[in-house]
């Protein structure tokens, strides 16, 4: 549990940048059970084990996709009591990149196996640049709808407010292509770190499937899980992902 730091999140907020990514939040319904809930020693073993397992699999992935990125993960536990099940990446003041857990998600998850795929994904939005690349995507839908806003004749203010949205929906309109992109690379580092990502996918099971939603930051989760056993079947066939 060497990485592992149980904390509270105001702790987190104040060393943490705002975060630009969705959460990872699966909302409390619709739920399919696959498998029985463990005991709390069950789960905190778990992630544990988890940890130690993929922490060195991160790094080095990261240090070779991602050569002039912070590899050093830290990865937390937020124990506030009531929070729902929910995962997230993000990066320190200093551009350290965090991954972090609810107590909830822990308790949540039926098995290592979903657990290493969820940090899996979580360690991809890092390793593939999501944050800068949201950024990025966001800067250019303010240009463009606050260039498209001037030329009809809006006042600042106007022109403002219009760019704030176009940069709102710019980075909406990409997210769900991020999240496949994560769940891709998720698939490889869980089954480099000798977990199963398709069973630990099935995680996508108990959770509300946004469909093709208009702006729904995250796919469908058959779309998801089709990526995820796509992906599996080039590793298993040697292919280069
Ligand atoms: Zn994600």
């Amino acid at each position: 549990m060497r990485r592992i730091l149980f904390l509270c999140l105001a702790a987190l907020l104040t060393a943490c940048v705002p975060l630009p990514l969705e959460p990872d939040r699966p909302p409390p319904a619709a739920r399919v059970e696959t498998g029985p809930r463990l005991d709390t020693q069950t789960s905190a073993a778990n992630f544990a084990q988890v940890v130690d397992t993929m922490e060195p699999v991160i790094t080095s992935e990261c240090r070779a996709r991602a050569p002039r990125s912070n590899c050093d993960f830290m990865i937390v536990v937020d124990t506030r009591p009531g929070l729902p099940p929910n995962a997230f990446q993000t990066l320190d003041r200093s551009g350290r990149p965090v991954i972090g857990f609810t107590a909830s998600l822990l308790a949540d998850a039926r098995n290592t196996d979903e657990l290493a795929f969820i940090l899996g994904h979580e360690a991809a939005h890092h390793i593939e640049g999501h944050i800068p690349r949201r950024i990025e995507q966001a800067r250019t839908g303010a240009l463009i709808a606050g260039a498209l806003a001037a030329l009809t004749g809006l006042d600042d203010a106007s022109v403002e407010r219009v760019a704030g949205i176009g940069a709102e929906i710019a980075a909406r309109r990409f997210t769900p292509q991020l999240e496949l992109e994560a769940d891709r690379l998720g698939t490889v580092l869980a089954w480099q770190a000798g977990f199963d990502p398709e069973r630990g996918a099935r995680f996508f099971e108990r959770i509300p499937d946004p469909g093709n939603a208009f702006l729904a930051t995250h796919p469908p989760n058959a779309q998801r899980q089709a990526v995820v056993r796509n992906t599996l079947s080039r590793l298993r066939a040697g292919g280069d992902v």
